[in-house]
């Protein structure tokens, strides 16, 4: 094989995660490219719902830079003014994106990173993985799961509630997104909902952007040494958006705790009782999309990997950006990311300067 360029970095993944850290970066010398698996800009956005809004209004769900634009309908901006926003984005900054590419691996081969994607390979001096997790949709382990002849799709895979109407559909999860599709599906189908504990709702006036301000109060406080009276409610609870409120109102909103097992027709609560069902649809949530990075040996049994800030603590010169609290606060969100890819990148270029300086 033709021994490739070295670039300084390359970004696997081109969502709004990479896409911001692409931004700070471009503001250095520094040589870069984007790898991502998709063949259009939006990442894990193209694969939402149809009808999914942003739980903030445009002003606060913005990446660095370019603020986004106020959506054409009234109300908080919608998926495809997320992705157009997004693909706007990357052309105003003109940042190298090589699509349809999904990176297999990452290797070591001397001082070097080597991306490794079919048979194509790049070289690069450090690399930052932002890949997200919608592609590591999760489904918890329930007893016959198999059995069941019914269909099962995972939120990662919903598109709308068309393919449901008239049927009888269990939701799993109690997150936002179970909350999200079971308003949306109990207009057309018979709808039960199961979480594991009982499900936990914001106040109606608390939204994405109330729960940003108050992470980032307590992560000052934390910087600080200081101790914060916390209202009650986090990030993966409830947000009473206008579609979950009606449910509410409708009298649909009602969770019941797990069934024991599968049958083949639908499921067995623990005191014997059987319920038909045509679907389930498992609102459960991801693990982050790591698998480029199994061979190196650092991901642990919880599926993440020890980090110090972004850094990885057990290789050289890699990073991670956008995967949740745990790689910086609120980074998995368009508002939230920007501080971690901003020191990400200020990091690196400390690091890429002391590499150069101990080079003979
Ligand atoms: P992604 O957007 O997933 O981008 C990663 C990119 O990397 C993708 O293009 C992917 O295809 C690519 N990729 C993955 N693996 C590889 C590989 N091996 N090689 C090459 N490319 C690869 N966020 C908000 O900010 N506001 C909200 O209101 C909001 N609401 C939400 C509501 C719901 C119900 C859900 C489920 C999520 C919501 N989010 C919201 C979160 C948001 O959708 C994600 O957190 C965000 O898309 C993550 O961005 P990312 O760039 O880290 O990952």
């Amino acid at each position: 094989m033709t021994a490739p360029n070295v670039l300084d970095v390359i970004i696997i993944g081109a969502g709004q995660s990479a896409l911001t850290t692409a931004y700070f970066l471009r503001r250095t010398s520094l040589s870069y490219l984007l790898l991502d698996e998709q063949p259009s800009p939006g990442g894990a956005w193209l694969h939402a719902w149809e009808s999914l809004r942003l739980f903030s209004p445009a002003a606060w769900s913005s990446i660095a830079g370019w603020p986004m634009p106020a959506p054409v309908e009234p109300g908080n901006p919608t998926r495809s003014d997320v992705i157009d926003y997004l693909r706007r984005y990357e052309d105003r900054y003109r940042f190298p994106i090589q699509r349809s590419v999904r990176v297999d691996t990452i290797s070591r081969l001397d001082d070097l990173w080597l991306v490794q994607a079919g048979d194509q390979h790049w070289l690069a001096r450090a690399v930052i993985s932002a890949t997200g997790t919608w592609s590591k949709p999760f489904i918890p382990p329930y007893e016959g799961r198999e059995l069941f002849q019914g269909a099962q799709i995972h939120s990662a895979h919903y598109r709308d509630p068309g393919p449901f109407a008239g049927k009888r559909v269990m939701v799993v999860g109690g997150g936002n997104s179970g909350a999200q599709v079971l308003a949306e599906l109990s207009r057309v189908s018979e709808t039960r909902w199961v979480t594991q504990e009982p499900p936990a709702f914001l106040p109606d006036d608390v939204d994405g952007r109330v729960l940003f301000e108050r992470a980032t109060a307590r992560w000052k406080a934390q910087q600080e040494g200081r101790c914060i009276d916390e209202p009650a409610g986090g990030f993966g609870d409830i947000v009473m958006v206008p579609p979950v409120r009606e449910a509410r109102e409708r009298g649909v909103l009602v969770a019941g705790r797990p069934f024991a097992r599968f049958t083949e027709t639908g499921v067995e609560w623990a005191d014997g009782r059987r319920e038909d069902l045509d679907a389930v649809i498992w609102c459960t949530g991801f693990r982050p999309a790591l698998d480029h990075l199994r061979e190196l040996g650092i991901i642990e049994a919880d599926g993440k990997v020890q980090v110090e800030g972004t850094r990885v603590v057990k290789q050289p010169n890699l990073w991670l950006v956008g995967y949740g609290d745990w790689t910086g606060m609120a980074s998995a969100t368009l508002i939230g990311v920007t501080r971690t890819a901003r020191s990400t990148v200020d990091e690196l270029v400390q690091a890429l300067a002391a590499t150069s300086l101990q080079r003979p």
